[in-house]
């Protein structure tokens, strides 16, 4: 993600993309096999519908969302990101490249030091990373070098993206390790927040 580089990164936000378009909540809801249960009984209210794993996903990606409206109080650009293994936090973090000051420090990589600190382990296979914002090549990078199992994202971020949107470091089968990669969980509500971010400083 190009965070904290307002010119060359999403000065206008994330904008509408055909990804987007493509990945929006619902398309995903329909492209994962097994996520919504059968239906029991006319009436009943979809949430109730939906599996364990994708309210679990929505939860997780909740708690990320949080950390992303942490950053925009401090004037971060607002990304947030947690570190979930068996369902269990291990880190959470934002973006902070304005307070560092530091280029690098995005969600994501602050979330991979925090989660291998707390696990005593570089490696990070088994866990799941959540963040608010597509990554871009440094975090996908990374998440790459980490040998985490699964990305969950919320926004897609044509601009700087890496994980779909300018091409898939997490899924190029030339390196030694792939990442399963989820797409669009709460990406209109992270999507809003980033717009409003950058509207408002324009
Ligand atoms: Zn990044």
């Amino acid at each position: 993600m190009g965070v904290g580089d307002d010119d060359a990164g999403r000065a206008d936000g994330p904008p509408d993309s055909d990804l987007a378009m493509e990945q929006g909540p619902d398309e995903l809801d329909r492209s994962l096999p097994g996520t919504l249960q059968p239906l029991t009984r006319p009436g009943t209210p979809r949430a109730l519908l939906v599996s364990p794993s994708l309210a679990a996903d929505r939860r997780w990606m909740g708690r990320a969302f949080e950390r992303a409206l942490e950053a925009r109080s401090l004037d971060e650009v607002p990304v947030g990101a947690v570190l979930v293994q068996h369902d269990r936090l291990v880190a959470e973090a934002f973006n902070r490249t304005r307070s560092g000051p530091d280029p690098t420090a995005h969600a994501e990589v602050e979330v991979l030091r925090r989660g291998a600190a707390a696990l005593g382990d570089w490696r990070l296979d088994g866990c799941t990373l959540y963040v608010t914002l597509e990554p871009c090549a440094q975090c996908a990078g990374s998440i790459v070098l980490s040998r985490i199992r699964r990305v969950v994202y919320a926004a897609p971020d044509p601009k700087a993206g890496w994980v779909g949107s300018l091409g898939n470091l997490l899924q190029d089968r030339r390196l030694n390790h792939r990442v399963e990669v989820t797409r669009g969980v709460l990406e209109d509500g992270s999507a809003d927040l980033l717009r409003g971010f950058f509207r408002e400083r324009r």
